[in-house]
Formats: C-alpha cells, sequence, structure tokens
C-alpha cells in the first residue's frame, strides 16, 4: 500500500428527516443567540421561519459565486443586528455566504444544506469580484455544523436534482486518483458515488440515501486536491458565467474519459459504484438518464470561447494522473461543447 496522511474533518454531522426541528438547539449549542439566517431570495420563506425559532435575523440575499459586494452587504446587516453566528439554509451559494462571513469573522456556522453541492463540507471559499473568481483555504471557513435533513429536497426541481447529484458525483470521481489521497477518502468517494447513482434516478424515493451520498462526495472534496475537472468548470464558471451544477455535469464523463488511462483503480472502482462498463461511458449514460444536460453548447458556451477555456485550463500547472495538455484539453472540450459519449 501507498503511504498515506489521513485528517478527519471537524464538522459535527447531524443527519435524519425531520432534523431542521433541532436548528435552535445545535445554534445555541454553538454559542448563538442571535444568529444570522441566510438564504438566496428563493428560499426566503424558510429563512423567515428559522428566524422566528432561532431569535435570529433574515438575510435572503446570497448569489452564485459569492460576490463580495453581497458579503458587505450581509456583513453591515451582521452588525447593526449584532448577530453571532450564522446559519445558511440552502445550496452551495448560501453556503458560500456564510463560509465569506466566517472567514472575516471567525464566528461560527450551522449549515442545512437543501441541494448536493458538498461545500459545507469544506474549508474552500470561492469569491467574485470584478468578475474575477478567487478561491481560499483557510480553517475558519469550514462550518462548525451541518444539519441534513431529506425533507428540505421535496422542493428541488427535478433537473437541479439531477446536476446537483452529478455535481457531487465529480468531488469522488477526483477524491479517487487525488494525488494526496488515502484508503479512507477512497471508501467514501466509492460509496458516495454509488449511493448516489443508485438514488439519483429514484427521485423523491431516493433522496435520504441521495443526501447521504451527497455528503460523502462533500467529506471528500474538503479533504482531497482536485484535479482537471474541477479546473476547467472554475474556468468556464468563473470566465464565461455557465452555470455551475450543469457545467460540472457536462465536463464530467469527458474529463473522465481524459483521466482513464492515468488512474485505472479509480476507474474500477467507478464502474464497480455505478455498474456500468465503463468508468467515463457510465456516468455519461447516468447524466442522460437523469435528463440533464449533455452539451456545453446548451448552457449558452460559445464555441469561439473553447480555445481560450483550454488556454486558460492548461496556464498554470497542477497534479492530474493524465498530463495536462493544452490541445488535448481543446478536444475534450469540443467534445463537451457536442455532448459526443465518451469512448471508455
Ligand atoms: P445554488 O445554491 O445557487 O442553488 C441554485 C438555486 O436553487 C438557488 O436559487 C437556491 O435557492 C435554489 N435551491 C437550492 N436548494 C433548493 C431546494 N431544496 N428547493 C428549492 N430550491 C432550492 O446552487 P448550488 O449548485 O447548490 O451551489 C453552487 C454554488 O456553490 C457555486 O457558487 C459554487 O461555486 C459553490 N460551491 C462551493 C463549494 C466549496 O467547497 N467552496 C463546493 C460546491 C459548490
Amino acid at each position: 500500500m501507498i503511504p498515506f496522511i489521513y485528517v478527519a474533518l471537524p464538522t459535527r454531522v447531524i443527519f435524519g428527516r425531520g432534523r431542521i426541528s433541532e436548528a435552535a438547539a445545535e445554534a445555541k449549542r454553538l454559542g448563538m443567540k442571535r444568529p444570522l439566517i441566510i438564504t438566496t431570495r428563493q428560499q426566503e420563506d424558510s429563512g423567515q421561519r428559522i428566524a422566528a425559532s432561532t431569535g435570529g435575523f433574515a438575510f435572503a440575499g446570497a448569489a452564485m459565486h459569492t460576490p463580495v459586494n453581497v458579503t458587505e452587504d450581509a456583513m453591515a446587516v451582521l452588525k447593526a443586528e449584532r448577530c453571532d453566528g450564522t446559519i445558511a439554509l440552502g445550496g452551495g451559494s448560501s453556503t458560500g455566504l456564510g463560509k465569506a462571513i466566517a472567514l472575516r469573522t471567525d464566528l461560527p456556522q450551522l449549515v442545512i444544506p437543501t441541494s448536493y453541492a458538498g461545500s459545507e463540507m469544506t474549508n474552500i471559499l470561492g469569491e467574485t469580484q470584478g468578475g474575477a473568481k478567487t478561491t481560499k483555504r483557510d480553517a475558519k471557513i469550514q462550518p462548525e455544523t451541518v444539519i441534513y435533513d431529506p425533507d428540505l429536497l421535496e422542493t428541488l426541481p427535478d433537473r437541479f436534482a439531477a446536476t446537483s447529484g452529478m455535481n457531487a458525483i465529480a468531488h469522488a470521481v477526483e477524491g479517487l486518483y487525488a494525488v494526496d489521497g488515502n484508503p479512507i477518502i477512497s471508501l467514501m468517494a466509492e460509496e458516495g458515488i454509488r449511493a448516489l447513482a443508485s438514488a439519483l434516478p429514484e427521485g423523491k424515493a431516493g433522496h435520504d440515501e441521495a443526501l447521504y451520498g451527497a455528503w460523502l462526495c462533500g467529506t471528500v472534496l474538503g479533504s482531497a486536491a482536485m484535479a482537471l475537472h474541477h479546473k476547467l468548470c472554475h474556468v468556464l464558471g468563473g470566465t464565461f458565467d455557465l452555470p455551475h451544477a450543469e457545467t460540472h455535469t457536462v465536463i464530467l464523463p469527458h474529463a473522465t474519459a481524459y483521466n482513464a488511462p492515468g488512474s485505472p483503480e479509480a476507474m474500477a472502482r467507478i464502474v464497480r459504484a455505478i455498474g456500468s462498463v465503463s468508468a467515463a461511458g457510465g456516468l455519461y449514460d447516468l447524466a442522460k438518464r437523469l435528463n440533464a444536460p449533455l452539451t456545453l453548447k446548451e448552457l449558452g458556451m460559445p464555441e469561439s470561447g473553447l480555445d481560450k477555456a483550454a488556454d486558460i485550463a492548461a496556464v498554470n500547472p497542477y497534479s492530474n494522473p493524465t498530463p495536462v495538455e493544452r490541445n488535448a484539453i481543446r478536444n475534450l472540450l469540443d467534445d463537451a461543447f457536442h455532448g459526443r459519449r465518451p469512448q471508455n
């Protein structure tokens, strides 16, 4: 066995249907007397209900990719209302704003995820300012407690459930060949992919299993270095403003095909987890079965931007199981643009 280092994440996890009812007690346990409740505008009603039950104040301005000007608005409200912690309810956008506040204040965070994004299990924060997205890692960013309540997925639209689930699977796929991977992370990654691949096609009946899988995949994201797939999605999201979960869904089969020659053990685990003949083809077929988008074209990517995306993705070297070569990445992006099924 290859040598490894394993560090367990410090986040306390509470899982189960109905457990959102424990939010007030958990906030109190973390020392919050007046939490700031963070949601997007779409989930404002849920935020108001938590504010009522915790004695907190609701801020419903969270937005994708954590714009710094929104964080500054939320910080002003936090100070004016004398809030002493945050409760973020929602997908990665709400979680991101809670993390941005924690980075600036080191106040405690309770996160209640309602998508499969996985951000709640990481110490990573991506912020946008002036059209550029920068990523930071800091122990202050890691949430203290996460409550996973599958009841909250009832309102998740089918298409977003599919793409958010594929986004989670992407964390696990890259964890399987991560340069700093280890046997525990590989176990979590394979089990996370298995849970999501079997639960997502079940729709509402699969919510418990899918959220369990998303937790495992988020843990992998928080514990292992990501590679080509996440780099490409970061470039496409940051430079071309493509939607986060959809972009992960379209790129994943192609990034997996690219990395297959350099990571046979990871591919074998993916095949076993989804019960397919090949890893990349199996991921493509899963997305198709879920009626998820399969082409960058349908996400609004301009074909004229593929060269620029390949240039940016190849410019700063990073660890990847198959060498990162600009022209090979350009071909990958072409396959993703047209949605061709990978052959391996
Ligand atoms: P999102 O949080 O933007 O959610 C998309 C929309 O769906 C929002 O309007 C949201 O309110 C709504 N929504 C979420 N859950 C719902 C539910 N159960 N019912 C009804 N509506 C619901 O999208 P996302 O894909 O969850 O998160 C994407 C963001 O998270 C991006 O900014 C991405 O960069 C970030 N992210 C960060 C990390 C990290 O570790 N830092 C990891 C993953 C994602």
